[in-house]
């Protein structure tokens, strides 16, 4: 192939052309695009498991999109060490917003029972 930035031919392997030092498009490339939509998805993570914990149990559902952005940002977690750490924040957010939310329905579910037990 080759290089971009200065036109010389070079092994299509060569992540830096030998020439000019500049990196050239190759699988190196295309693995740092990937990289950057799963740091897309685990920020999309983060944000909407953040944001179901401040709504509230309206919301709940959002904490359960929040949780699978997070994994599926996980899943494809290679190089990107400051993306994986958002994932795995709003993976951690996600689940305490689904654990929070769990045990207030499982109090006001009770209560709603309770009440209506001694009605
Ligand atoms: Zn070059």
């Amino acid at each position: 192939m080759f290089c971009n930035n200065c036109g010389k031919e070079i092994d299509d392997n060569a992540y830096v052309c030998p020439n000019c030092g500049v990196k050239v498009s190759s699988g190196q490339q295309v693995e740092t695009t990937v990289s950057k939509k799963v740091n897309g998805l685990g920020i999309a993570g983060f944000v909407v498991s953040l944001v179901s914990l401040w709504l509230g149990m309206y919301f709940c559902i959002a904490s359960v999109v929040g949780l699978v952005l997070s994994i599926v940002g996980m899943c494809f977690r290679k190089k990107c060490t400051s993306c994986n750490g958002l994932a795995i924040a709003g993976l951690v957010l996600g689940i305490v917003s689904l654990m929070i939310w769990a045990i207030v329905w499982i109090v006001v579910g009770s209560v709603i029972i309770g009440i209506s037990g001694m009605a």
